[in-house]
């Protein structure tokens, strides 16, 4: 949950989704693990943490876990911190640079018992429970399938649902789970809980929930397909099938995201005065040292450096991107193969290209802010919000024709009046590079360019419609009582 941790997209929609559900009605309650990150970013804002002076007790392998419930507030939503030193207090969160915590059966399974326990401990009963990815499989797994869970009066009205954020991520292991968390060997069938010898906890709670939605209405339709379905796609059809799958557009903060107000950037603009944004480039450059004058585009890069995200086709093809008379930054981290490549790429292009290995949110901010384009090859991508970042901030979409990009940018060629971008199709180097191409000659063409970044900043991908969509569904779960 932005601000308290991240890696990646869902950190965002858990950062604003609850806040715009009380907006509009709701009482929204956050449970996070009280990780490391947790405690250092409650630090380093100032924001006071309580502690509830209550414990929840989990039993894994029949043995009493035992867990601190502490509360802060953020921006107004209440959140349950959980904490448990010894599964919570490490410099990650799910994954080291040498692989997944190799615990991390049971530092998710105690945190999605534990999260019951906690509405119990504190006498919150939910009418929705809204779970998110792997890690909080065991939610609904437990009130379906878990002796005591399963008729547990407290939760009798509970809906429950489960929003995949990206499919890639399912969580799998032994079959020893079932007993550290008290489950019967005759949910091990691949009906149910088993998946080619493991146990499934992405398959497990998309199985049990009453709701399951995912990120964007193409992903949606996406993983329900053998390409991109990651072996869950025979899953997905029957979820689909009964109804039970919808796919809800994430958004972005409007007010977080704001090139008129954002404090890191080096001068403030809106799209009637996009002079500001010519000063942030010129900034950018100069601290990149790349000292070309004249009209040359600068394309940012800020992504997780994964396979996911083609970061290897950028890699291939970077000499050509270059050729084409094209500047460009990349900002990530993650896969150490990655940050190698691009670091040694690095030190071969020194006036035009730069790698920055990282995570660094003032950074990325500058660059979405002085990019003229934003590339996103990606192989798939559920929502994504790079992409919408960039509109708001003028950096025009470049992109491939997948899950949530497909579903918000619209390629120049396509409709030069509501294009905010460029899409290709194909998943390679030539396809992207003509792409590049296209938005470049459009580029040079500098009143054309100017429309198509106004048309951009102007669009509207804020919260307002998706909370209430999924606000929508949730009451869609009590309709007929
Ligand atoms: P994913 O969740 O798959 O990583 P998204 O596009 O949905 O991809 O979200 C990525 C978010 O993380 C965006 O807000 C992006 O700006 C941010 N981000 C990614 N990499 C970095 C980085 N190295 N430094 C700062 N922010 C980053």
């Amino acid at each position: 949950m932005e601000p308290l941790a991240k890696t990646g997209g869902l950190a965002d929609v858990i950062g604003v989704l609850p806040k715009k559900l009380n907006e509009i009605g709701c009482e929204v309650r956050v449970i996070l693990p009280y990780y490391k990150e947790v405690r250092n970013n409650l630090k380093r804002l100032k924001l006071k943490v309580r502690d509830l002076n209550r414990d929840v007790i989990v039993t894994i392998d029949w043995l009493p876990y035992k867990g601190r419930i502490k509360e802060t507030t953020v921006e107004g939503v209440k959140v349950y911190l959980l904490a448990n030193d010894n599964f919570y207090d490490r410099d990650h969160l799910y994954t080291t640079p040498h692989g997944d915590y190799r615990d991390n059966d049971l530092r998710f399974g105690f945190f999605s018992i534990g999260a019951l326990e906690i509405a119990k401990a504190l006498n919150f009963r939910p009418d929705i429970i809204h779970c998110n990815d792997w890690q909080t499989g065991l939610v609904p797994i437990a009130l379906r399938w878990k002796r005591h869970y399963n008729n547990d009066l407290f939760f009798k009205k509970s809906k429950t649902v489960f929003t995949i954020h990206n499919i890639s991520y399912q969580g799998l292991f032994g079959k020893d789970l079932l007993d550290k968390f008290g489950l019967s060997h005759s949910l091990f069938n691949p009906e149910q809980l088993e998946f080619y010898g493991r146990v499934n906890l992405l398959k497990g709670g998309i199985l049990t929930s009453d709701l399951v939605t995912t990120v964007s209405p193409t992903y949606a339709h996406e993983i329900q397909t053998k390409e991109y379905g990651y072996g869950l796609d025979g899953v997905l059809r029957a979820v689909a099938r009964s109804g039970r799958l919808a796919g809800i557009l994430n958004g972005i903060d409007n007010e977080d995201w704001n090139p008129g107000t954002d404090k890191a950037l080096y001068a403030h603009y809106d799209p009637r005065s996009l002079e500001g944004k010519y000063e942030n480039k010129a900034r950018l450059k100069n601290l990149l040292g790349f000292n070309t004058n004249g009209h040359v585009p600068l394309i940012g890069v800020i992504s997780r450096l994964a396979h996911q995200k083609g970061i290897d086709l950028i890699v291939r093809a970077l000499h050509r991107i270059l050729d084409l008379g094209a500047e460009l930054v990349i900002l990530g981290t993650g896969d150490k193969g990655y940050e190698r490549l691009l670091k040694q790429v690095s030190d071969d292009y020194v006036d035009n290209f730069r790698a920055i290995i990282g995570y660094n949110e003032a950074k990325a901010r500058r660059i979405y802010a002085g990019s003229d384009m934003f590339l996103m090859p990606s192989r798939f991508e559920p929502c994504g919000l790079g992409q919408l970042i960039a509109l708001r901030y003028g950096a025009i979409p470049v992109v491939r024709a997948t899950g949530g990009l497909l579903d918000t940018i619209i390629d120049y060629d396509e409709s030069r009046d509501n294009a905010n971008g460029f899409i290709f199709d194909h998943f390679s180097e030539q396809s992207m590079l003509n792409t590049i191409e296209r938005a470049i000659t459009a580029y040079h063409d500098p009143p054309e360019w100017k429309r198509l970044v106004k048309n951009a900043m102007a669009q509207d991908f804020s919260w307002k419609r998706s909370s209430r969509e999924y606000l929508d569904y949730y009451k869609t779960l009590f309709a007929g009582g």
